[in-house]
């Protein structure tokens, strides 16, 4: 989206045909989806017509599934047609990764995409509903495992963690019958973040309820729940109604099958963000692998980053049509925010920390920019965040 709506503005109307190919007639903020599945928001919220922010005299909008790309033959090919390019920008997101650990596949809820959130939030309360009419009650019914404490897990937690009160009121649930445990193989939560921040983000989810079960990795998931690794040979079984896997993320498969050179379907692009010995086709977003020199270690995949790539890209592109030179893509890296729930938070801005209504009303900010980034103060008005005195 990034790329188009930057293509729009510094193309003129004749220089180019946009084609815009994606599977649904809608975009969806893949950042807000957490909400979505904790039930916190409407799914609807998280998501926007794409034809209501492009302009539709500069780009052709096809709704249609990629099914494969042909690099050399320059060809998209699509369930509603092939498309031939000059110029191909591949930004098809992220994947769950599972690291091939045997059940997740089949009984583990991942928070992929927005059919998948509105259906975690409609299993959830699917439990919640049985156990209140049950006649003999099982209480692993209301039992929530989340698999990974990263970004994603404790974003979701911070969701779940208000909302579960909320859901016991509705379904007539006490409180104490429900678990929700976090399973996070690393030693720590948010392994690698602030150690401070970190404390307190544990120290106001558990205040709220949450269980963490940490450096005991998820090593199998069953239709009944979860086996952990808590020692040598030391495992435990967490009999769950709902498993959430949150445990990392790896590019889409589609890189995988075209033969592109890839790591996890990530490839890993010059620095002008094109694929290695191409100069036409552009890889952005979560698919992308960028090392940072500094660390030695690849970026995150983050919106903040893939947001920078598809302005970067548009830039880029208008030059190669003017037979100009492609320019370096450097991320300019502005910090972190972590929600926890959307009353508090932490993170660390311009290299200072935040704790939480601060750094709540940060978060709020950056989701309210990034829609004004692509649709500007209508979509601000449409999808934004405005509880911000939360
Ligand atoms: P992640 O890879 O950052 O975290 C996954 C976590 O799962 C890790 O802590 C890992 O140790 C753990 N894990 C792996 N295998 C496990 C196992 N078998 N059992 C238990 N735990 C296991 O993935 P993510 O949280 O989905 O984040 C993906 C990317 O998106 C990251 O780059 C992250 O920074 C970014 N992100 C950013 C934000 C934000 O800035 N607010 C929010 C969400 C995601």
């Amino acid at each position: 989206m990034m790329t188009v709506v930057n293509l729009q503005k510094v193309l003129g109307t004749d220089a180019a045909d946009i084609t815009l190919i994606n599977k649904n007639e809608y975009h969806y903020e893949s950042t807000w989806l957490h909400e979505a599945a904790a039930g916190t928001l409407l799914s609807d919220q998280v998501r926007y017509d794409i034809k209501d922010v492009i302009d539709s005299v500069k780009t052709k909008f096809v709704q249609a599934t990629v099914e494969a790309i042909d690099v050399a033959g320059k060809k998209v090919t699509t369930d509603n047609g092939v498309f031939t390019y000059d110029y191909l920008v591949i930004a098809l997101g992220f994947e769950g990764e599972t690291f091939g650990i045997p059940g997740l596949d089949k009984y583990a809820l991942s928070i992929a995409n927005v059919k998948a959130a509105r259906y975690i939030r409609e299993h959830i309360e699917f439990q919640f509903a049985n156990w209140s009419t049950d006649s003999v009650k099982d209480d692993s019914r209301l039992t929530i495992v989340v698999g990974g404490a990263g970004f994603t897990g404790i974003e979701f937690l911070g969701e779940l963690a208000n909302r579960v009160p909320e859901l016991c009121k509705e379904f007539d649930v006490p409180r104490e019958k429900v678990r929700i445990v976090c399973v996070e193989a690393a030693p720590m939560v948010l392994p690698g973040f602030d150690p401070e921040l970190v404390s307190y983000a544990v120290g106001k989810l558990e205040s709220k309820g949450i269980e963490f079960s940490i450096g005991t990795p998820v090593v199998e998931a069953t239709p009944e729940g979860v086996n952990i690794k808590k020692g040598e040979d030391h495992f435990e079984f967490i009999k769950a109604g709902t498993v959430v896997w949150a445990a990392g993320i790896r590019g889409n498969r589609l890189i995988e099958e075209s033969g592109i050179e890839n790591m996890r379907a990530r490839v890993k692009v010059d620095k002008d963000l094109t694929v290695p010995g191409s100069d036409n086709v552009f890889v952005i977003g979560d698919c992308a692998l960028m090392i940072n020199e500094e660390t030695n270690r690849p970026y995150p995949p983050t919106a903040q980053i893939a947001m920078q790539q598809g302005e970067a890209t548009a830039k880029n592109i208008a030059e190669l049509i003017k037979d100009g030179e492609t320019t370096e893509f450097v991320p300019d890296l502005k910090g972190t925010v972590c929600s926890l729930g959307d009353d508090d938070a932490i993170g660390v801005v311009f290299g200072k920390k935040v704790t939480g209504k601060r750094a709540s009303f940060m978060k709020k900010m950056i989701d309210n920019r990034a829609l004004y980034m692509v649709g500007g103060p209508s979509l601000v008005m449409k999808k934004g965040k405005f509880n911000v005195l939360k």
